[in-house]
């Protein structure tokens, strides 16, 4: 038997990676826009990742009648205190795109000595919330992971969105716009935050399958 999972996000890289991450299991993502017909904005006023995510996965789920997944995610970078953080998507403006985005993370970090400086050091985090609104009472299940590195001094590489040409991954000599998908799928702090978020999703997934078992019970 296979479920439907709602990604509750605007964001098709994001769509892209969960649906690799989460291939070999027996769920279908789709997004809001193809059950619902139309886009639902959530605002993103949330203070951490965590309550973004779970404000996401609620507004969809409540929306939808079904199991949802939500991830909010971004960059924190030690010199900046942790900026761009939650703001990520809105670093450089509400309508700002990726290449606004790492425009000004680039000025913020101002200009730097290439023979001495260090690249300053940042990570990837990702919070995935789960609500299946027919199982444990429709309570959220939130997961995260992380990816360390450092901001680069110019973009490299075309693959992945967002700051992914700007993040050098740590141990490798590349950004992570320079691996291929699978790479990416292999490290990320969306791979991680998944791995958790697997476990969580059997759990439910056999939770259903018993319910289903139930009905149909002579
Ligand atoms: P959200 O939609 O509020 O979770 O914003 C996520 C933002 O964080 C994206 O728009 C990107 O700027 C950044 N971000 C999150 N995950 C990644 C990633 O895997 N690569 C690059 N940037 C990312």
């Amino acid at each position: 038997m296979r479920h439907l999972l709602v990604v509750a996000t605007q964001n098709p890289h994001k769509v892209t990676e969960l649906r690799a991450l989460f291939a070999d299991l027996p769920v279908d993502l789709v997004t809001p826009v193809e059950v619902l017909g139309y886009s639902l904005d959530v605002v993103e006023d949330g203070a951490t990742f965590e309550a973004n995510a779970e404000k996401k996965a609620r507004a969809v789920a409540n929306a939808t009648h079904a199991m949802t997944l939500a991830d909010d995610s971004g960059l924190e970078v030690d010199a900046l205190q942790g900026a761009p953080g939650v703001r990520s998507a809105r670093y450089a403006g509400e309508r700002a795109t990726d290449a606004d985005n790492n425009a000004a993370l680039l000025s913020a970090l101002g200009s730097r000595d290439p023979e001495t400086a260090e690249d300053p050091s940042a990570r990837f985090r990702c919070v995935l919330a789960l609500i299946d609104p027919f199982t444990d009472g429709g309570a959220v299940h939130t997961v995260e992971g992380a990816c360390e590195g450092a901001i680069t001094r110019s973009a490299r590489g075309t693959n992945g969105f967002g700051y992914d040409p700007l993040f050098l991954v740590a141990g490798l000599e590349k950004t992570m716009a320079e691996l291929t998908e699978a790479e990416k799928n292999a490290l990320s702090h969306r791979a991680k935050a998944s791995q958790k978020m697997r476990l969580v999703l059997e759990k439910v997934l056999a939770a259903r399958g018993e319910a289903v078992r139930k009905l149909d019970a002579p």
